[in-house]
């Protein structure tokens, strides 16, 4: 039986609150696993302190990850868990006008799970999904355990792989098979974050709609361009200027302490 929990209008986290509820309908329904929860906690703790909203340097991260998207011979989208449950529709939508294969890719991987993954991205228009069942029978030496089971299709032959929401094992692995890796991480201290090629500093649910648009406006543009644009990116810098940003803010509320319109008593 699933509880559904009224959220009211006015509530200043509602569309935080509606996010927590879809993943607790996905975790209910086998797509989302339960460490699967406490990696999203992670992410919202980041996304309060950077205001939950796009930053500049995510921009900047989309555009140059949108660059090296369209100029990709074999790209893939490594969809987990969460990244089904939060953005199954904008994965497909991504792979369709990147021609980007999707690839079932599990921290903890079980057959249900993976089914279940397909059958979400099947329902929002996905035609061919990889690496579910034997289809997942290549391995990826750096990593251990199931974690390093891919489709010989898709990753194991993947030139870019775009990782939302990965774990800091395997993206490394990834760069160090010569790939590059893209990842959508609210956190810009995790191993993913500081390994990934291109970091995206943000939320996934709005990283990708703004990803489809840059796509959208950066598809007419020559090789040349998209190449220029994705070697001038430095991933050292965006990651120090999100950090830079967070300082920032940090310190301005620290200036402030209290922020919210909250009353004084005599005001009560
Ligand atoms: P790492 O292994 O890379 O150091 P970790 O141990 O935190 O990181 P996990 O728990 O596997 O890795 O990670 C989940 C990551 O996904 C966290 O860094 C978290 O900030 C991020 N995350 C969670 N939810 C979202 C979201 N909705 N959008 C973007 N990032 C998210």
């Amino acid at each position: 039986m699933t509880e559904e929990i009224k959220i009211p209008q006015k509530h200043p986290r509602t569309e935080s609150l509606r996010i927590r509820e879809r993943l607790i309908k996905n975790f209910k329904s086998g797509v989302v696993a339960s460490a699967g929860l406490i990696a999203h906690g992670r992410g919202e703790a980041f996304d309060y302190i950077l205001g939950e909203k796009t930053t500049q340097p995510a921009l900047k991260a989309i555009e140059a990850a949108a660059a090296i998207l369209l100029t990709a011979e074999h790209p893939v989208i490594s969809v987990n868990g969460n990244a089904a449950a939060l953005a199954s529709k904008d994965i497909v939508e991504l792979s369709k006008i990147t021609k980007a294969k999707i690839e079932v890719n599990l921290f903890y991987r079980s057959s249900e799970r993976e089914i279940a993954i397909k059958r979400v991205l099947e329902e929002v228009g996905a035609t061919k999904v990889l690496g579910v069942g034997e289809a997942a029978s290549a391995r990826i030496s750096e990593v251990g355990s199931e974690r390093r089971r891919v489709d010989s299709k898709g990753i194991l032959i993947a030139d870019v792989v775009l990782v939302p929401l990965e774990d800091g094992d395997r993206t490394e692995a990834l760069v160090r098979m010569g790939k590059k890796v893209i990842a959508i991480d609210l956190n810009p201290l995790s191993r993913t974050a500081q390994f990934a090629t291109i970091t995206i500093v943000d939320n996934i649910v709005r990283a990708i709609p703004i990803f489809i648009e840059i796509i959208d406006k950066l598809k007419t543009k020559d090789k040349k361009k998209l190449e220029h644009i994705a070697s001038t990116f430095d991933n050292k810098r965006t990651l120090g200027e999100v950090i830079d940003l967070i300082h920032r803010r940090l310190s301005e509320l620290a200036e402030k302490g209290v922020y919210l319109p909250i009353l004084e008593v005599e005001e009560l």
